[in-house]
């Protein structure tokens, strides 16, 4: 069969991805068609936008590169757009860059100005009312530290207890204080708005407190005809506190550690990190550990050992993705920091435990009786791994099915066949999950059959080797799991 008659699309890089995934902040660095393409084939599945960094012309074209890029390419690449949410951000600057010394005063503002070594001014407003005289204040997780003199209708007076640098638009935090904000702030409110008009797969709900907030934020979007899928940030006690709830709430979730250390003592996030992996990988809903994962590379071409073995034992945890931030954004070296990221990634995938964490999915979907779904993902994954077959192919037109497999984390290697390119984008996140596009099939051998051409014809397997195929029957009802098949190729081609 010549290229151009071929019914599915398989970018050969594709097979050679490690199976965690890789999210990538898009900024100034990256924001281009052709680095897209390359952090594509470095290694990334999604492409994320801080919606609290750039503006909204900025973040139309990343959308329509990012577009672009996987559509040419013929990859499945998600994109995730992160909202403001009650995050405390100090505002713009007359400088790059001010420089604070120890023992100096400073001004925290309501109204916005330009920020310099005498005050800046703190968006959305609410920390007035959060925090008190000798309250303890963060600029940049940590890098400025201020203590509480007094307070009135206008100003937060300050001592700097910590000299350092600030940079516009850097975090304000207030450790150990719960914001009494309004999840949705002017600048949330905005960034829904951008999000309602754009074309988005997944949305970052920063500061997320409980499962009511992403429930408000899921129906604000569905009102406007919008179902992205929710990643709420863990990154305040108050979300660790509400972590069933909120995980239930939400679609997938992010251990968010920058923010995380510095709301919580640091030397918690370790523990609190394992905690999240684990409890998403038992409801089987995606994780993404983030943050500082490849930090000294912003300025350096080669991660620290310590960056190395962070990001290695994150895969070891069970996260499905992990992520780079200024990395990719700003920083100096993003190829090869995804590239690390690659490499790193493949090696723990070598010694990572399936068995153990495919039992925690199944100990937590049984308890109650394992439902049909769940009960075709388990056994293939087993299945698979048994009869030592070269693939487990997922017939999924929403998805469902092969992110099912994919919460049993199957050693055999896992491609999703869907005629829907949006379901693809929106497996991005799936640790394992390869996305394949295929045309649409109305009947079950022609499916049968179109699986395993395409199994030989990318040498994923030769004739007399297995592959198993899940699906959900009848076609065309989404949203079961219910037929297993073992093929051995090739499948005659159907004639119905
Ligand atoms: P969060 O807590 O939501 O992660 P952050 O401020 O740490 O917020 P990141 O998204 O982690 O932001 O990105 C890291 C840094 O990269 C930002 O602090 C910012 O300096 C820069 N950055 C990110 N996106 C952009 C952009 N679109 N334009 C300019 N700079 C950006
Ligand atoms: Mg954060
Ligand atoms: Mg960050």
């Amino acid at each position: 069969m010549a290229d151009t008659d071929r019914s599915y699309l398989l970018p050969p890089f594709l097979k050679s991805r490690a199976r965690t995934r890789i999210v990538c902040t898009i900024g100034p660095a990256t924001g281009t068609l052709s680095r897209i393409k390359r952090l594509i084939r470095s290694g990334m599945s999604v492409g994320r936008l801080n919606l609290s960094h750039g503006n909204s012309s900025d973040h139309d074209g990343y959308v329509k590169i990012l577009r672009q890029a996987a559509e040419e390419m013929g990859v499945a690449v998600g994109i995730l757009a992160d909202l403001p949410g009650p995050k405390y951000r100090v505002g713009d600057m007359a400088e790059p860059e001010i420089t604070l010394t120890t023992g100096q005063r400073f001004i925290l503002l309501r109204t916005p100005c330009d920020g310099n070594t005498e005050r800046a001014s703190v968006w959305p407003l609410g920390l007035h009312n959060d925090i008190k005289k000798g309250s303890l204040v963060l600029i940049d997780e940590g890098s400025v530290e201020l203590r509480v003199d007094s307070i009135d209708e206008e100003s937060i007076y300050c001592r700097v207890t910590r000299g350092g640098i600030m940079k516009p638009n850097k975090a304000v935090t207030a450790p150990g204080n719960t914001t009494t904000v309004d999840y949705f702030t002017p600048e949330t409110e905005e960034a829904l708005a951008w999000v309602e008009s754009s074309d988005i797969d997944f949305v970052g709900l920063s500061y997320v407190r409980n499962g009511e907030d992403v429930v408000r934020v899921r129906s604000q979007l569905s009102a406007a005809g919008k179902t992205p899928q929710l990643v709420a940030k863990i990154e305040i006690q108050q979300a660790v506190d509400n972590l069933v709830d909120i995980l239930d709430k939400s679609d997938a979730v992010m251990v968010a550690r920058g923010d995380l250390g510095v709301e919580l003592p640091f030397e918690r996030v370790p523990s609190v990190q394992k905690q999240i992996i684990r409890m998403a990988n038992e409801i089987g809903k995606p994780v993404i550990t983030a943050t500082q994962m490849m930090e000294s590379m912003i300025e350096a071409p080669m991660p620290t050992r310590a960056e190395v073995t962070d990001v290695y034992n994150a895969v070891r945890d069970g996260t499905d993705a992990i992520m780079l931030s200024a990395e990719t954004s700003v920083g100096k070296y993003p190829y090869r920091a995804v590239q690390a990221m690659t490499k790193i990634a493949k090696r723990a995938e070598r010694y990572l435990e399936h068995p153990k964490l495919a039992g925690r999915r199944r100990d937590a979907a049984s308890k109650g009786g394992l439902p049909v779904d769940d009960a075709i993902a388990d056994v293939a994954a087993v299945t698979a791994s048994s009869l030592n077959a070269k693939a487990i192919v997922a017939f999924t037109t929403s998805g469902s099915t092969a992110a099912r497999v994919a919460a049993y984390r199957p050693v055999t290697p896992l491609l999703a066949l869907t005629p829907n390119i949006g379901a693809g984008a929106k497996l991005a996140l799936r640790w394992g999950v390869i996305p394949v596009a295929v045309k649409v099939h109305d009947n079950i051998q022609a499916m049968f059959a179109e699986a395993s051409n395409l199994a030989i014809e990318t040498k994923i397997a030769k004739e007399g080797d297995t592959i198993v195929a899940v699906a959900g029957l009848p076609i065309g009802v989404s949203g079961t799991t219910n037929m297993l098949r073992v093929i051995t190729l090739p499948e005659p081609v159907s004639h119905g």
